[in-house]
């Protein structure tokens, strides 16, 4: 296929990141001539600011207490001393590295790289920076989200998720608001390193749509591990003096730090886009409105991921786009099927979940079984680490299906995804217990509980 002579392009993609670039190359591996505009940098929040950087942070935390544990194992470390900048720079490093393969992969697939931003001028016309006008048959909207930060006063001083990765210095004391998935996320890489952490959330309840019992000993741990909550508590303001903030609340005390991060939220970037004058309605959320196809109240325009606030997570907004360009480019007609999404939070430890909690299982089904298994992981054992793991799987007490599995502990996400493919595939209990346990790991508690 090739553009309509009428058009520039077939396709015209404002935004390269994880959406964007996934409908891109499918759309132009379909045969559709196609361009993308970037105004940052090609890769999008996943590659440059999210998931890849925060996981190697991550993996650098967690040294911290390998190199504890340690001496259980019989290895002398002399010297433990962690350098900021040195696993910065690598990290930063590695973004850039995958920036470029990303922008290759692009490249290889014929597609057109504008790197300026994009903005709507008309169902099929878009206008760049540079104010050279494009048409294309169809635009696709992929501009993802970005944090959420609340109005108040020296809300300047503190950082988001966006900052975090470049910080000259490691906070001596960092105050994080929020109780979600950066959040915790972050409070334990800090911790981790070194750093005194102090959690501020709203409300009592942590990661909302998370199993509670799970998030319970999350909390638990990280109590334990050092970091200070305070819960129903909110941020006033922020006082920059002598360098230091100071963090005005109510319900609880003030507190001074040295980087307050916010991670509380994040809203869909649809400003300044054109969407109002090209027509492209918005949902309650500020979100931009689509169909089961991607599609906008506009015919020619679609928009996949963040921008659309579905599911903020990168391997939504992936097979968002593999939908739309097999769908519109590869006459495959394809919809994304948003059922038993597995998705975990990269904690110390990390905790994972597929399907339905406890609560919505017993609130949807009549009858619902529970099993749980709460254990010390063998290496934690050995390092005198009293860190519990608990797998818990709620099944339908009707049909004995595995509705849902949630855990909590070490490499606990690479282990739900093997077993999101069972819940996935509608299981039942008993084929868990059919199965021979594997022995030692801790997977096997999965097919152990009785
Ligand atoms: P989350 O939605 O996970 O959490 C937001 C938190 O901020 C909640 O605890 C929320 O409280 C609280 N909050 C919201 N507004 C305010 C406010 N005005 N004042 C105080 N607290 C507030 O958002 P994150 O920012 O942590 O992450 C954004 C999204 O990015 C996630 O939803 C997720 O989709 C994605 N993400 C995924 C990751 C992963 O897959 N591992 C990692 C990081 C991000 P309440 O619950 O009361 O609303």
């Amino acid at each position: 296929m090739s553009a309509k002579q009428s058009h520039d392009f077939d396709l015209f993609v404002i935004g390269a990141g994880s959406g964007g670039v996934r409908a891109s190359r499918i759309a132009s591996a379909h045969g559709a001539k196609v361009a993308v505009a970037e105004e940052f940098r090609v890769g999008g929040t996943c590659v440059i600011r999210g998931c890849v950087p925060k996981k190697l942070l991550v993996y650098g935390a967690h040294f911290a207490e390998d190199l504890n544990d340690a001496a259980m194992f019989g290895w002398d470390v002399p010297v433990k001393r962690f350098d900021w900048p040195v696993l910065r720079d690598n990290v930063l490093a590695e973004v850039t590295r995958l920036e470029s393969a990303y922008t290759d992969t692009l490249s290889n697939h014929e597609v057109t790289i504008f790197h300026e931003r994009a903005t709507v001028a008309g169902p099929n016309m878009v206008r760049l920076a540079s104010g050279k006008i494009v048409t294309a048959g169809k635009i696709l909207i992929a501009t993802g989200a970005r944090p959420a930060l609340p109005e108040i006063a020296g809300v300047e001083h503190s950082i988001t998720s966006n900052e975090v990765f470049l910080l000259e210095s490691l906070p001596k004391r960092i105050v994080i608001v929020g109780g979600g998935y950066i959040a915790n996320e972050f409070a334990g890489i800090f911790l981790e390193f070194g750093s005194q952490v102090t959690l501020v959330n709203r409300s009592d309840v942590m990661l909302r749509h998370y199993d509670q019992q799970i998030v319970d000993r999350l909390i638990q741990i990280s109590v334990k591990k050092g970091i200070d909550f305070r819960f129903n508590a909110l941020v006033d303001r922020i006082d920059k003096k002598d360098g230091r903030l100071q963090v005005s609340m109510t319900g609880c005390d003030d507190i001074v730090a040295d980087a307050v991060l916010f991670a509380t939220g994040r809203v869909p970037n649809v400003e300044e886009l054109g969407l109002d004058g090209a027509g492209v309605a918005l949902n309650d959320k500020g979100a931009i409105k689509v169909d089961a196809d991607n599609r906008s109240s506009i015919d020619s325009i679609f928009a996949v991921g963040d921008v659309t606030d579905r599911v903020q997570l990168t391997p939504v907004a992936i097979r968002e786009g593999q939908a739309f360009a097999d769908t519109f480019f590869g006459n495959l007609p394809t919809r994304v099927d948003y059922d038993c999404i597995p998705s975990a939070v990269f904690s110390h430890p990390p905790l994972a979940s597929v399907g339905m909690t406890e609560g919505q299982a017993r609130n949807t089904l009549g009858s619902v079984k529970t099993y749980s298994s709460d254990f010390r992981a063998m290496k934690n054992v050995l390092a005198g680490r009293n860190e519990r793991s608990l797998y818990k799987i709620v099944v339908d007490g009707a049909t004995d299906e595995i509705v849902g599995i949630h855990m909590i502990g070490p490499d606990s996400p690479e282990i739900l995804q093997a077993a999101a493919i069972a819940v996935k595939a509608k299981l039942k209990k008993s084929d868990f217990d059919a199965t021979i346990a594997l022995h030692p790991t801790m997977a096997e508690e999965l097919v152990l509980m009785r």
